[in-house]
């Protein structure tokens, strides 16, 4: 058996023992380059980089075990064997020390040498092996578009791969755990994006548990602090030594996303809410406002008479007029009040923490203010308001049902009024 890819230095101040090791060693290794002393050893070692030193112990100008002190400097994880007489004792506790790969006593014994050569042989192989594969792993995680984190099973990170670490504007990852605990410190809190409050511990079992459409998170990029979305997935938390988590960039789809909800929940005319966004709030308002007991009231407002404005100025002036009521009613708001077009030439109001006569005022201010108000129009315009507030065991619809009541008796009375349903 030959060890095809195995180099050797030999450093041996005998000459007859040097020549005699090297014949045998070159029957088996690649390459064998031999020293007469520990100086000229260390000198070839820098330049050769063998696998292995075979060195005997006592030699002129430097000996085998400071030569290899110095070879340890230099490649600590060196293979390092000694070749040494029973007289060199004194030598040996040191070279225990140094925990070198073995020894050789003196006159070396041929077989023993060739299978302690077989054995570094082995390992060499597979640690170059291991090695190998780390390059390829590394330059896999590297390669990666998405940003990629590794960590151990009690769940420390152990590795970001150069995407996540620049993202995150660091340099390397201890440089990041200096300043943060956890990966889940960058998390953003946005809506529908996870946000963890604590440990990587606690982020990573969450989303383990969580269906994959929770699995996104927001974070700032360091340089420029734009938002990003990234769609998290992570490997099997119980069955691997490792837990590999990779965030891919969502962002355009998540902002995509948001455009069209966006769209399909606001009124083009006049872009506030609409009756869409309405639906969707209204029920959860209510159930808020039951869990802490806080009053909640509602407003529909509608034109009066807007029939005639289309009829007589024309569809443009009459879409105008909407505009100009939004605006004007929107002046009139407050930032926790809820303004919805309900459709045509209707509205609808949602305002939170209000009771019934505070509502009603609310209404009629407004009603005032359109009352007063020039849409220049030849053309005094009006509203009319139904209010209602909400009782106990209210629902959505009955709640609805009694300001469109009110409405309607507003209307009936005629116009211009604002009529409460209790
Ligand atoms: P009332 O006082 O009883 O509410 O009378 P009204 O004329 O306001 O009510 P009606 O429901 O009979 O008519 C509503 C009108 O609103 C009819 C429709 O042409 C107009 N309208 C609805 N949506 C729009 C819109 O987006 N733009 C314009 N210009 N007009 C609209
Ligand atoms: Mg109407
Ligand atoms: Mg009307």
């Amino acid at each position: 058996m030959t060890y095809k890819f195995l180099t050797i230095l030999l450093v041996e101040d005998e000459l007859t023992v040097r020549h005699e090791l090297k014949r045998f060693l070159q029957r088996y290794c690649k390459e064998v380059v031999t020293a007469s002393n520990g100086e000229e050893g260390l000198e070839t070692f820098k330049t050769f980089l063998p696998d292995v030193v075979i060195s005997d112990i006592k030699m002129p100008k430097m000996n085998g075990i400071d030569m290899a002190k110095k070879i340890k400097e230099y490649v600590p994880e060196q293979t390092i064997i000694f070749t040494t007489a029973h007289s060199d004792n004194r030598y040996f506790l040191e070279a225990i020390e140094m925990q070198v790969d073995g020894y050789i006593l003196k006159p070396v014994d041929l077989e023993l040498l060739k299978k302690k050569i077989m054995h570094i042989h082995k390992e060499i192989e597979v640690q170059k092996e291991r090695r190998l594969y780390e390059r390829i792993l590394n330059d896999i995680a590297q390669m990666q578009d998405t940003m990629l984190a590794v960590y151990d099973k009690k769940k420390v990170p152990i590795f970001f791969n150069q995407k996540l670490l620049s993202f995150l504007g660091f340099d390397s990852l201890s440089d990041f755990l200096e300043q943060y605990n956890t990966l889940g410190e960058k998390f953003e809190k946005k809506e529908e994006c996870y946000y963890p409050r604590n440990n990587e511990t606690i982020w990573l079992e969450a989303m383990n548990h969580l269906d994959t459409k929770h699995h996104i998170v927001a974070m700032k990029e360091s340089d420029t602090q734009t938002l990003s979305f990234f769609q998290v997935a992570l490997s099997e938390l119980t069955q691997h030594e490792h837990i590999v988590v990779t965030f891919s960039e969502i962002t355009s789809i998540v902002e995509e996303k948001r455009q069209h909800q966006h769209n399909a929940y606001t009124d083009e005319l006049t872009q506030i809410d609409n009756r869409a966004k309405f639906n969707s709030v209204f029920e959860a308002t209510i159930e808020r406002s039951q869990n802490v007991q806080n009053d909640l009231s509602i407003v529909i407002m509608d034109i009066d008479n807007f029939k005639q404005i289309n009829d007589k100025y024309g569809h443009m002036v009459g879409d105008n007029t909407l505009k100009k009521i939004t605006i004007l009613v929107l002046r009139q708001t407050r930032s926790t009040d809820l303004f919805f077009r309900w459709g045509g030439e209707e509205f609808i109001l949602i305002l939170e923490n209000t009771s019934i006569q505070s509502a009603k005022k609310i209404a009629e201010n407004l009603r005032r203010v359109i009352e007063k108000y020039d849409f220049g129009i030849n053309k005094q315009l009006t509203c009319s308001f139904g209010v209602s507030a909400r009782v106990h065991q209210d629902t959505s619809e009955s709640l609805f049902n009694r300001a469109d009541k009110a409405l309607y008796k507003a209307k009936k009375h005629g116009r211009n009024r604002v009529e409460v349903e209790e």
